[in-house]
């Protein structure tokens, strides 16, 4: 009894070295891969966790992962990595658990070990009922975890994009996955309760550096002048946040070029201008909403940094959009059979799903840009077309056990975005 209980979460050394069998660091470099590991001792089955306290609701699974992680070497993002340049730049970026989740017992199934590697460690049970995990592993650009800082996450993500809008390119960041997995925190800002730091998220950490730029000597004879803008995209309708929600329409001319006709567009010249312009469009943006998350997870924000000639023309040179998606849960959840709600799970998939075929069409470089689909890919249309444009994805994923299908899909819809982008390496 006595020696049982020195080490109660410790599992047969057998076992553990099938484990980490499974685990091989080349196995991890090979792609995308289910690494199944199956553990069976069923003495464990009813142990209670360290110290004796009660265990938590998944306990078992909580120690699988445990054991799991001691077996990876992880090497996290560090500020003094080499930044690649990409065209087509997809990345992940996995949350911390919060209080609530801390508070529930929640268990953390999501291993980020470094070098664009991720791991979803999906809880899963045999007919016969014995546990195990079905450990996936995920390649990224880049994979920051959850002790990752917006500041670090921008350096790796937008800012190796702000430069091309300053040659003439269009640059588009944008923020995709599930509700609460940290989207509005890495675009808008960090929280402090319930006020967001609207200087520390990536649309003011991209505008500083575009004033950067613009005052650079290198760009000063193009005369260039900032202007912002900042809209919504709700059930395939456009609203300008700076300018109380006013409904506006996308018409497109005989040249294919799409306007959002009477979309204010600021003038700024520092990044407080944006800063203050940011506030406003957010403020604007959760007025009147019930609930947190009402429509704000259920409707697409983008920001636009715009460069203009300082002429009469005014001509656009360049376009940094900064887009924070609605959140992708589909309408899985049997409970919303609201019609309302339905039209608008369908509309968000519609456009999520367009996204993805247009950015795989830049990847291609493909001629035909299937942005009709919707309204979304129609207002960005000149992100997917150019030689110069650059793209940029951060799919964010939720640490819990209980978002494992929602984090799945995220990854998968990333990777898809992500599958061909080697294909357009070798076509130019
Ligand atoms: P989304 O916009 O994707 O629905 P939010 O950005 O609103 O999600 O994030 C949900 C909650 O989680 C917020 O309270 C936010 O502060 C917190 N959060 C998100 N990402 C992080 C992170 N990387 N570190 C700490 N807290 C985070
Ligand atoms: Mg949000």
């Amino acid at each position: 009894g006595v020696k049982e209980n020195d080490e109660p979460e410790r599992l047969p050394s057998s076992a553990n070295k099938g484990r980490r069998k499974s685990v091989a660091p080349q196995e991890i470099n090979k792609g995308n891969k289910r690494l199944s590991c199956l553990v069976k001792p069923p003495d464990m089955q009813t142990k209670k966790g360290k110290f004796g306290e009660a265990s938590r609701p998944n306990q078992k699974f909580y120690e699988m992962i445990q054991d799991f992680r001691e077996t990876l070497e992880i090497t996290p993002v560090s500020a003094s990595d080499l930044i690649e340049p990409h065209r087509i730049c997809v990345c992940v970026r996995k949350r911390p658990l919060n209080k609530q989740e801390v508070i529930k017992k929640e268990i953390d199934v999501v291993t980020v070990p470094g070098k664009g590697a991720l791991l979803v460690h999906e809880p899963k049970h045999k007919v016969d009922l014995t546990k195990y995990l079905d450990n996936q592993v995920f390649h990224f650009d880049y994979s920051f975890d959850e002790t990752a800082t917006n500041d670090l996450v921008y350096k790796f993500t937008a800012r190796p994009l702000v430069q091309s809008i300053f040659e003439g390119g269009m640059a588009t960041c944008f923020a995709y996955g599930q509700t609460g997995s940290g989207k509005t925190h890495t675009m808008g800002g960090d929280f402090t309760g319930r006020h967001q730091n609207s200087a520390k998220g990536i649309y003011a950490l991209a505008a500083q550096d575009v004033f950067t730029y613009l005052n650079h000597r290198k760009y000063a004879h193009l005369e260039l002048c900032a202007y912002v803008s900042f809209f919504e995209i709700y059930n395939g309708k456009v609203y300008d946040l700076l300018n109380k929600k006013a409904k506006l329409r996308v018409l497109e001319d005989d040249r294919q070029q799409v306007q959002v006709v009477g979309l204010e567009e600021v003038y700024v010249s520092t990044a407080e201008d944006v800063i203050k312009m940011i506030e406003m469009g957010s403020a604007c943006r959760t007025s009147g909403q019930t609930s947190a998350n009402a429509n704000s997870s259920r409707s697409h924000a983008i920001l636009q940094i715009v460069l203009r000639r300082n002429d009469r023309t005014a001509m656009l040179h360049g376009k940094f959009s900064l887009v924070d998606l609605a959140g992708n849960e589909r309408g899985t959840d049997v409970s919303s059979n609201d019609r309302s709600t339905l039209v608008e799970t369908a509309e968000i998939n519609r456009s999520l799903l367009a996204l993805k075929e247009c950015i795989r069409s830049l990847g291609m470089n493909s001629d035909h840009i299937p942005f009709r689909m919707s309204t979304l890919t129609k207002v960005l249309r000149d992100s997917f077309i150019g030689e110069k444009s650059r793209t940029c994805m951060i799919a964010m994923v939720s640490p819990g056990m209980s978002s494992c299908e929602y984090t799945m899909n995220t990854l998968r819809y990333a990777d898809r975005v992500k599958e061909l982008n080697g294909h357009s390496k070798g076509s130019r």
